[in-house]
């Protein structure tokens, strides 16, 4: 797609024009035969601050996807055998440019999403970190590995890590750069080739950054990018690929993980939340407000580690409900390109209507606004006010459901069991938030909360930027996880190669077999007699 346009402008974003973003969209695979090379099925692309039209991606159709796949696959036959000291070093120019390269891709941001630039910004941040964690742990993640052969002496076992060829990368509208790259980088970095699918409503971030792989010297093909609705493009592309990575809502999910499962590929699945944050008696009440802040209206609380259930043990409750209402109204609204707002605009008008038909249920049901529940046209036409509820109804949406808008609910509760039983009763468990005075205790309750997640006097970022733990949901939070060692080695195969030093591993020809039988359980048991010797010796030194 190119145009003839002039350079105008696009929005108010400084650093974009027409002209720029329809270079971007050029970037989309095309196939001889689909429709992105002539332009047909094109779709149009909006800027939630305006609701205007900012641009048009290609519609990709099967065949453009399963030609992506297959130009990935020629590929990654030639990436598979670069060193993974090669690849990380690659991996690792690649988040230095995003870092250089912040001002036009936070504009990219704050353009397709309405985000505010405070939140842009720690978007954009974790791609850099991201990459610095990969380039240097895949090589020893993915090294070969020595492992206890079948009896000392008599055979070897080694492992090796091998791709699994093409991984499809699925993601979401909220943090478009993140989401896409936390499963792109590690894929590539293990020596696989990625077709990145983002979602119809933000492309060209996703664009940009394979516009910024190919600079860091990513080998052409390597990384394709194919742009269209989820259901044309999603299936054809879990067709053809040997891994997907898929970011998004619980519902779609499930769909994506039945069609993995009828290929016999392997998936990882980031799904949806309806997160608990717990306030105990102990806690310091003003730290708990301000993290609650954080943990309920970051990026206008479209983020799938959202507190959106907020449990307070009742001593602590009136404290700090004024507290968090007092946080909550001194926030700023706006979709300016400078850092004065807190939050920006929600993406679309279908998550407005989410937003306000769940405020609207609890309303209906008994439950008072403390603060906010009101749209907000006057700032942009998707905005709305954050906004604080109590008396909620367990049943009422907002309690049960993921409603990923500005919208907390806080609920008094008499203790801290009370506290961990509501929290679990969700069938949800992505990430959760516990304050106290006393972070041992909060240790230990967190260790109770059936969340993939959970953070102790943080409302998400001591898990979340701790790049090398791993990180995914429990129940219809998800399957697989991100990030660690675990992120990298989900896109591998591991193949076992056992060395016999004694021949065949068979009843030998000169012993008689019997004798044989004895002298072979004998052995083992000496075996196991010296193993529990050894792990006896090292539990003691361990203790020391
Ligand atoms: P969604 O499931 O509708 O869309 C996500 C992606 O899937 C998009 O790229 C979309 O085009 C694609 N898609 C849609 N239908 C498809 C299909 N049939 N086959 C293949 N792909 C398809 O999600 P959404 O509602 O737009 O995104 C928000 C959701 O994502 C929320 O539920 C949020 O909690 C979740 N999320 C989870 C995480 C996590 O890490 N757990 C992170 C961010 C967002």
């Amino acid at each position: 797609m190119s145009s003839t346009d002039p350079p105008t402008a696009v929005g108010a974003a400084p650093t974009l024009t027409a002209r720029r973003l329809d270079g971007l969209a050029d970037r989309v695979f095309s196939s001889p035969d689909g429709s992105g090379d002539d332009g047909d099925g094109a779709i149009d692309v909006s800027g939630p601050a305006t609701d205007e039209r900012i641009g048009r991606v290609p519609a990709c159709d099967a065949d453009d996807v399963s030609a992506a796949v297959e130009r990935a696959r020629d590929a990654q036959t030639s990436w598979a055998e670069v060193s993974a000291t090669e690849r990380a070093r690659i991996v690792d120019r690649f988040g230095d440019l995003v870092a250089d390269r912040r001002e036009e891709l936070l504009d990219v941001l704050q353009l397709e999403t309405g985000k505010s630039r405070r939140t842009a910004v720690e978007e954009l941040f974790d791609v850099p970190t991201g990459c610095s964690y990969v380039a240097s742990e895949a090589p020893g993640a993915l090294a070969e590995e020595r492992r206890r052969g079948v009896a000392p002496g008599v055979a070897t076992a080694t492992v090796t890590r091998e791709p699994v060829g093409v991984v499809g990368v699925i993601s979401p509208w909220n943090y478009p750069l993140t989401l896409s790259m936390a499963d792109a980088i590690p894929a590539l970095a293990a020596g696989n080739a990625v077709v990145l699918k983002p979602d119809e409503k933000t492309p060209y971030g996703a664009l940009l950054l394979a516009e910024l792989l190919e600079v860091a010297g990513l080998p052409d093909g390597l990384f394709q990018v194919v742009t269209g609705e989820g259901p044309q493009v999603g299936p054809p592309l879990i067709d053809a690929v040997d891994y997907v990575a898929f970011t998004g809502s619980t519902a779609t999910g499930r769909t994506i993980a039945e069609r993995a499962g009828r290929n016999l590929i392997g998936c990882s699945l980031e799904l949806g939340g309806n997160n608990p944050l717990v306030v105990l008696g102990d806690a310091d009440v003003d730290e708990a407000a301000r993290g609650a802040v954080q943990a309920c209206f970051s990026n206008a609380g479209q983020l799938c580690l959202s507190a959106e259930r907020i449990y307070v043990v009742e001593s602590a409750c009136d404290e700090f409900l004024d507290a968090f209402v007092r946080e909550t109204e001194a926030l700023t609204l706006g979709t300016g390109y400078d850092y004065d707002a807190d939050l920006g605009s929600l993406v679309d008008a279908d998550q407005l209507a989410r937003v306000e038909s769940h405020v609207e249920d609890a309303r209906e049901r008994g439950a008072t606004v403390e603060t906010g529940g009101r749209a907000r046209t006057d700032v942009a036409p998707y905005c709305y006010e954050p906004t604080v509820l109590t008396g909620v109804e367990p049943d009422a949406a907002v309690a049960c459901e993921e409603t990923f808008g500005p919208v907390a609910a806080v609920t008094a509760v008499p203790d801290a069991d009370a506290a961990v039983a509501a929290a679990n009763d969700s069938p949800y468990g992505l990430n959760a938030s516990v304050w106290t005075g006393d972070r041992e205790r909060g240790a230990e309750l967190a260790r109770e909360i059936d969340c993939g997640t959970v953070n102790v006097n943080d409302a998400f970022l001591a898990t979340w930027g701790a790049v090398d733990a791993p990180m995914g949901g429990f129940g219809d939070s998800g399957l697989g996880r991100r990030h660690g060692p675990e992120g990298i080695l989900r896109y591998t195969e591991t193949r076992t190669v056992g060395v016999s030093r004694v021949g065949p591993l068979t009843f030998p020809d000169r012993i008689p077999t019997d004798w044989f039988v004895r002298g072979a359980f004998a052995a083992t048991r000496l075996g196991r007699r010296m193993r529990r010797g050894v792990d006896e010796v090292r539990r003691r030194l361990s203790r020391r």
